[in-house]
C-alpha cells in the first residue's frame, strides 16, 4: 500500500504488485484454503473460469499464505507447477515432475537422487523405458511427501491435460488422480473453461474430483455491480498520480465492460495507464488516458466472446446433468413399477399426451422425492437459452413460452446466463397472446398473439 512519504518511484512499484482484495477473490481463497486445510473426500480439483478473472493472484497469494504460516523450515506446504502449451505428448508429464524436482534441489537429498535421474538432468530427453519414467515419478512422490507438501497447483491445467491428440484428457486425468491419491495430497487444476470440460468427459474419474468456478463479475447484477465498484474503487485510491475518484467511478459501467468484469484485466490496464502517464512525466490519471491504453476493441471481443461461449457451455453442461440424473432416477422408479397407470382425470381432461411422464402409483419408492404427484407434472423442458443477456435486457420481455407445454414463465437472467426455470407442465390450452419469447426455427424472438402450430 503507497504512503505519501514513499519515494514516487518506490510507490509506483508498490502499485504495479498491488493485488485488491475483492468479494469473488476472497470468496475463491477461503474456498481453497478449507479444501487444503479441511477434511475432503477428493484428492483432485479444478478451478476453472475466464481469463483475468484473478485465478493465478488467488494462487500466489494462498502460496503465501501458506507458506508464511509455516514456521518448520523443513516443510514446504504448497508447489506451484506451470503447464506450458508447448509440451506435448509425454513431456507434459515430465515437465510436471521437472517442475516439481526444481523446486527441491536446496535439499541434499532430493539433490542426491536427482542427480543421476536421466529424465531430470537429461531435460528434452525422449524415453521409452518404462523404469527411466517410473524412478523420475518414485522421486518426485518422495519428494512431495519429505516436504509434507499439502498442495499442488498447477497453473494453465488446460494444457497439462490435453497435451495432443494422441494424449486424451481422460489419460493425463488418471495419472494425476493416481498420483495424487498415492501421496494423499490435493492436487488444483487452474485454468480456463476447456479445463472443466476435460474434467467432465468421465464420469469415474469426477467421482474423486471436485470443481469450482472462479467467475467475473456481471453487470446484469446489482450486487455484483456493487462489488465490482468496490475493487475499482480500492485499485483507485491506490493509484499513486493524482485521481479524482469520484468522478471516475462515475464511469463504473465503462470500467466493467472494458474489462469484461474481470478484476485482473481491470487491474492490468490501470497499471499499465499510470505506467503510461508516469514515463511521459504526466501526473493526473484522466479518461483519455485510460481510453488509449484499454484493450483493443477485437481483443475485448475475443474475451468476452470467450468468457460467454465458456459460462454457457457450463451452465448447459450442468443442466444436462441434471436431466440425464432425473432420467435415471425416473426410469429406475417406473421400472419398478409392475403395473403403470395413467389417470387421465387428474391430467388435462384425458387427451393423450406423447411422452408424459407417467402417473405413480400411490405407494412412492424411497428415491421418488422429487417426484411428480398426480396434479404436478414436472415438464421436461428446463434449459440455458441460447439469447444475449443484453438483447433480454433491451427487450423489456421477461417471460418465455416453454417450447414443451406452452406455460409462461419468467425467464431468469444470473450472471450473464439465461435458463427457462423448472416448472410443472401447463395445464390450460388457451392460446398465448402476451408478447412473450419463443423459441423459433434458428433462435429465440419475441412474438405476440398465437404461436403458429406446424
Ligand atoms: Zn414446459
Amino acid at each position: 500500500m503507497p504512503t505519501p512519504d514513499m519515494l514516487p518511484t518506490s510507490r509506483l512499484e508498490s502499485f504495479r504488485t498491488l493485488k485488491v482484495k475483492h468479494p469473488r477473490l476472497e470468496e475463491v481463497e477461503r474456498f481453497l484454503l478449507r479444501a487444503i486445510s479441511g477434511h475432503r473426500s477428493y484428492t483432485l480439483l479444478d478451478l476453472y473460469g475466464a481469463g483475468g478473472v484473478g485465478k493465478s493472484t488467488v494462487v500466489e497469494q494462498i502460496v503465501r499464505q501458506l507458506r508464511d504460516a509455516e514456521t518448520d523450515p523443513a516443510v514446504v506446504p504448497a508447489v506451484i507447477v506451470q503447464a506450458s502449451p508447448e509440451d506435448v505428448g509425454s513431456a507434459a508429464r515430465l515437465d510436471y515432475y521437472q517442475h516439481v524436482l526444481d523446486q527441491f534441489q536446496h535439499h541434499p537429498a532430493i539433490r542426491d537422487r536427482t542427480k543421476n535421474l536421466p529424465l531430470y538432468i537429461n531435460r528434452g530427453k525422449k524415453s521409452n523405458d518404462p523404469a527411466e519414467w517410473l524412478e523420475v515419478r518414485n522421486v518426485v512422490e518422495y519428494a512431495l511427501r519429505l516436504f509434507q507438501v499439502k498442495v499442488v497447483f498447477v497453473d494453465e491445467g488446460q494444457h497439462l491435460l490435453a497435451p495432443d491428440p494422441q494424449c486424451k484428457p481422460t489419460a493425463q486425468l488418471d495419472w494425476l488422480k493416481a498420483l495424487a491419491n498415492r501421496t494423499n495430497m490435493l492436487h488444483v487444476l487452474v485454468g480456463n473453461f476447456d479445463l472443466y470440460e476435460y474434467c467432465h468427459l468421465n464420469g469415474q474419474t469426477t467421482r474423486r474430483m471436485r470443481d469450482h468456478h472462479f467467475p467475473r463479475y456481471h453487470l446484469d447484477n446489482q450486487k455484483e455491480c456493487e462489488e465490482f465498484v468496490g475493487a475499482l474503487q480500492s485499485l483507485l485510491e491506490n493509484v499513486p498520480l493524482t485521481v479524482d475518484v469520484p468522478a471516475l467511478l462515475s464511469h463504473w459501467r465503462w470500467f466493467g465492460e472494458w474489462s469484461m468484469g474481470c478484476v485482473g484485466v481491470l487491474g492490468d490496464w490501470i497499471v499499465e495507464t499510470v505506467d503510461a502517464l508516469w514515463s511521459e512525466n504526466k501526473t493526473v490519471l484522466t479518461v483519455d488516458a485510460l481510453t488509449s491504453s484499454a484493450l483493443q476493441p477485437d481483443q475485448r471481443a475475443r474475451l468476452e466472446m470467450e468468457a460467454r461461449t465458456g459460462e454457457h457451455r457450463v451452465a448447459r453442461a450442468k443442466v444436462q446433468s441434471e436431466q440425464e440424473l432425473q432420467q435415471l432416477v425416473d426410469t429406475h422408479a417406473n421400472e419398478r413399477k409392475s403395473v403403470q397407470t395413467v389417470n387421465p382425470a387428474a391430467n388435462g381432461g384425458g387427451r393423450e399426451r406423447k411422452g408424459n411422464p407417467v402417473e405413480r402409483a400411490a405407494v412412492r419408492d424411497p428415491v421418488g422425492n422429487q417426484a411428480p404427484s398426480a396434479n404436478t407434472l414436472r415438464c421436461i423442458f428446463s434449459d440455458v437459452l441460447d439469447i444475449d443477456p443484453g438483447r433480454f435486457q433491451d427487450s423489456g420481455v421477461a417471460r418465455g413460452e416453454c417450447p414443451e407445454c406452452a406455460a409462461l414463465r419468467q425467464l431468469q437472467l444470473r450472471n450473464g446466463i439465461l435458463r427457462y426455470p423448472a416448472h410443472e407442465r401447463r395445464k390450460t390450452q388457451t392460446l398465448q397472446t402476451e408478447r412473450r419469447w419463443v423459441q423459433g426455427e434458428t433462435r429465440w424472438e419475441i412474438i405476440s398473439g398465437a404461436r403458429r402450430k406446424e
